[in-house]
């Protein structure tokens, strides 16, 4: 198997062909984290092979075209650290990149096909095609289709007398065409995860390739612009693959079978449960996000949460993707983009779909978090804090309060529980928890620790820990049963990092002055 595919890059070195590799996704709407994952696994292995990696906006579908949705594309690509080579935002030598932009581009070839005899004009009205899909309608094929079984019933050029066609096109009746699928006959190519594919060509619906209004559609539109853009590898989701007979074909009528790019379907990502593609309405369901960032739908308002806007680090985001689907053989599980570049090979991405399990998702996210140095935090963590009304004015404070509390963190928001008692009193203190086993002996003995601290010189961890640990001997008290207290007091709660680390860090008057606010409530 590794074989194939380093042999595919050998062979695409030798026939000097620079690997180029397309993301082409449809503005649609945001971005699921399957279409991330397509992103990530065409940037790694252009990357890997110092290629070039392509963003191709494919919106021939104007009736599918929505505001914004492009915008978020290219937004979603920045947060995740994959800037393209070429696009419609970095340009290029291939420009445009936009295929609304390319229209007059595929006519020609579209026309091209049907002089070969591998198209034809269709003249059917959308009545018609509705009337065929009532009347052909069994039990056995409950949706019809336009297709080598019924082509010969419908209004095209294949079957109306030649006279009438001219006539059609000469006074613009308003046509499409479609290509004329061979009846009988077994399309096969190797796909890079799944290896021999093949296809019947009577399963194949005759598919338009350019629409009445002279826009392609898809079909010939990724054909035409994967040829002209020099698409070595074309690496897309699963959902694809029924479309690759079409692809194929084309390729071949317009004589372009050499230049084809090496495809690779990308297995589906699943529900948790596994039963079936995870929808954006099974996130809703479950409660977690499955788009890449948050994405305002214009027409509705409505909002849908992102693994951004959850608090997920975008190196943890990259990493879960990756993994869901492949991983390089061994244990390790935490790669930067970096390693991921360095050791993804197509060879080991799965051919069965990847469930989706938010509690590894955010299992990777605390891990990133965890191994983070504090001042690659520290701009998130503020803003999050400015959100909540603290403002941050000693930053060293703050890289100290991260660093203090980061593994306890799995999402980004937890930092704002873990770690605003640093920068402000605690909001809520819960004095049930030291109520009822505070006594005379107690209040003696942080009476004396205040004055002892009040002398501290070294203000520091480990020192603050040995006076009051000798403290409490003097006064003959545990200090197991003192540090809860102590922690109530700096902190407000039962959480949080060591409590003379909080004492260090927040200083010698906010730790004097939070110890006797408690003292006082308890009098
Ligand atoms: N425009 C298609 C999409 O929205 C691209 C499919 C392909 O990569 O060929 O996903």
């Amino acid at each position: 198997m590794q074989f194939r595919t380093e042999m595919q890059v050998y062979l695409c070195c030798l026939m000097n062909q620079k690997v180029r590799v397309r993301f082409a996704p449809s503005p649609t709407g945001g971005l699921h984290l399957g279409g991330v994952r397509t992103v990530l696994f065409n940037y790694l292995f252009a990357k890997q092979n110092g290629g070039d990696f392509i963003v191709r906006i494919e919106d021939t579908d104007q009736t599918r075209f929505v505001e914004g949705a492009e915008a978020y594309i290219f937004e979603t690509l920045k947060w995740c650290g994959m800037v393209p080579d070429e696009s419609p935002l970095h340009g290029g030598p291939f420009a445009p990149y936009r295929q609304s932009e390319r229209k007059a581009n595929y006519k020609q070839y579209a026309e091209q096909l049907v002089k070969a005899g591998y198209a034809y004009y269709a003249f059917d009205t959308p009545a018609e095609l509705e009337e065929m899909r009532t009347n052909y309608k069994t039990a056995e094929n409950p949706s019809p289709q336009y297709n080598h079984a019924l082509r010969d019933k419908m209004r095209n050029s294949l079957f109306l007398p030649a006279e009438e066609v001219t006539a059609l096109l000469s006074t613009n009746t308003p046509y499409v065409i479609r290509i004329k699928m061979p009846t009988d006959e077994t399309i096969q190519f190797t796909d890079m995860i799944r290896g021999e594919v093949s296809f019947h060509t009577s399963q194949v619906d005759d598919k338009v390739l350019l629409k009445a209004d002279g826009m392609p559609t898809y079909h010939l539109a990724v054909v035409v612009d994967d040829y002209q853009m020099q698409i070595s590898h074309a690496f897309r989701g699963e959902e694809w693959l029924p479309s690759a007979p079409v692809h194929l074909l084309l390729w071949k009528y317009l004589g372009w079978e050499k230049e084809m790019p090496q495809w690779a379907h990308l297995p589906l990502i699943l529900k948790p449960d596994g039963n079936g593609k995870l929808s954006k309405r099974d996130g809703d369901r479950l409660g977690f996000p499955v788009f890449a960032m948050d994405w305002t739908d214009p027409k509705t308002n409505e909002t849908t949460i992102g693994f951004k806007e959850r608090g997920f680090l975008p190196e943890a985001f990259v990493n879960l993707l990756a993994m869901l689907g492949w991983n390089d053989g061994s244990d390790q599980e935490i790669f930067s983009m970096l390693e991921l570049i360095e050791k993804f090979s197509i060879d080991r991405v799965h051919k069965g779909g990847a469930k989706f399990d938010y509690e590894k998702a955010k299992w990777y996210n605390h891990e990133w978090i965890k191994r983070m140095p504090a001042k690659h935090l520290e701009l998130s963590v503020q803003k999050l804090f400015a959100e909540k009304g603290i403002t941050i004015t000693d930053d060293s404070l703050l890289a100290k309060a991260i660093d203090l509390v980061k593994d306890r963190c799995t999402l980004m928001p937890d930092f704002i529980q873990q770690a605003s008692f640093f920068f402000e009193l605690p909001a809520e203190i819960d004095i049930a928890a030291v109520k009822p086993k505070w006594d005379e002996k107690k209040n003696m003995f942080f009476t004396e620790l205040i004055r002892a601290y009040e002398l501290s010189t070294l203000w520091e961890a480990p020192g603050l820990e040995i006076e009051f640990k000798e403290l409490a001997a003097v006064n003959q008290l545990k200090p197991g049963e003192l540090m809860l207290p102590l922690r109530i007091m700096l902190v407000g709660g039962k959480f949080g990092p060591g409590v003379f680390d909080i004492a260090a860090a927040i200083g010698k008057e906010s730790t004097i002055e939070r110890i006797k606010q408690v003292m006082r409530l308890l009098e």
